[in-house]
C-alpha cells in the first residue's frame, strides 16, 4: 500500500498511457480502475483513445498499433511514490520491465505533466521529454486539456499544432470512462 502523505498539497497530474499487447482497452480500463483504488490518487478525467502507428528504432521490425490515451490525475503523493504507483501498475498488466526499452507491452504509463513544473531526478524527468515529438501523446492531451501549460513551451494544443511526427495516428472507436471513486468508510 502506498503511504498518502496526509496533508500534502495535492498536484494535478497528466498521464499518457498506451498498450500495443493484448486485450489493449481492457488494459487501459483496468488501469484507470487501478489507479483510482489507490490511497491518494482520484482519476478525474480521461481523453478519447487513439490507436497509433508504433514508432520503433531505425531498423527495427515493425510493431503492433497501439491504443493511447491520456488522463488527469489528482494526485496528494510525492512524485517517485507515485512512479512506483504506475510501475506497479503496469506489472499488474503483465508489463516485463526487464524486456529492452520500446517492445511491444501490454502497458506504459508515463507522466507527461505535474502542475506547471520541470524537474528531473534519475527516475523521473517532468514534462516527459519526448511528449513534444510524439502525436500519439499530444493528440490525446490536447482533447482532454488543450490549455495545458508545458512549461516554457506553450499550451498542449500549441505543441500538436506544431508537432512534426507523421506516424499515423487516428481515433478508436471504443471508449475509456472515469472509474467511480471508492467507497471508504469514514474513520
Ligand atoms: P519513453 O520514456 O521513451 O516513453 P518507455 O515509456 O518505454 O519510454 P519505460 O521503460 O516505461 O520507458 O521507463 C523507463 C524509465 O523511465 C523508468 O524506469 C522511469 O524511472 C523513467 N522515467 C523518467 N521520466 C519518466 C516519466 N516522466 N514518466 C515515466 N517514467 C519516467
Ligand atoms: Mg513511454
Ligand atoms: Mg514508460
Amino acid at each position: 500500500m502506498t503511504p498518502a502523505e496526509p496533508g500534502r498539497q495535492p498536484a494535478t497530474l497528466y498521464v499518457g498511457m498506451g498498450s500495443n499487447v493484448g486485450d489493449r482497452l481492457a488494459a487501459l480500463q483496468a488501469a484507470l480502475a487501478r489507479l483510482a483504488r489507490t490511497t491518494g490518487v482520484t482519476v478525474e478525467a480521461v481523453s478519447p483513445v487513439y490507436q497509433t502507428e508504433a514508432h520503433v528504432l531505425p531498423g527495427a521490425a515493425p510493431q503492433p498499433d497501439h491504443l493511447n490515451a491520456a488522463a488527469r490525475l489528482r494526485v496528494a503523493l510525492a512524485p517517485h511514490a507515485l512512479l512506483d504507483v504506475l510501475r506497479k501498475t503496469e506489472r499488474a498488466a503483465g508489463r516485463d520491465h526487464e524486456a529492452p526499452r520500446w517492445s511491444p507491452r501490454p502497458l506504459d504509463l508515463d507522466v507527461l505533466l505535474w502542475n506547471r513544473e520541470a524537474f528531473e531526478t534519475e527516475r523521473l524527468t517532468v514534462p516527459h521529454p519526448r511528449m513534444e515529438a510524439r502525436r500519439f501523446v499530444l493528440a490525446p492531451l490536447a482533447d482532454l486539456a488543450p490549455e495545458a501549460e508545458i512549461p516554457g513551451r506553450g499550451t498542449a494544443a500549441d505543441l500538436l499544432a506544431r508537432c512534426t511526427d507523421g506516424a499515423r495516428v487516428e481515433r478508436f472507436p471504443g471508449a475509456l470512462t472515469v472509474p467511480p471513486p471508492p467507497h471508504r468508510e469514514p474513520r
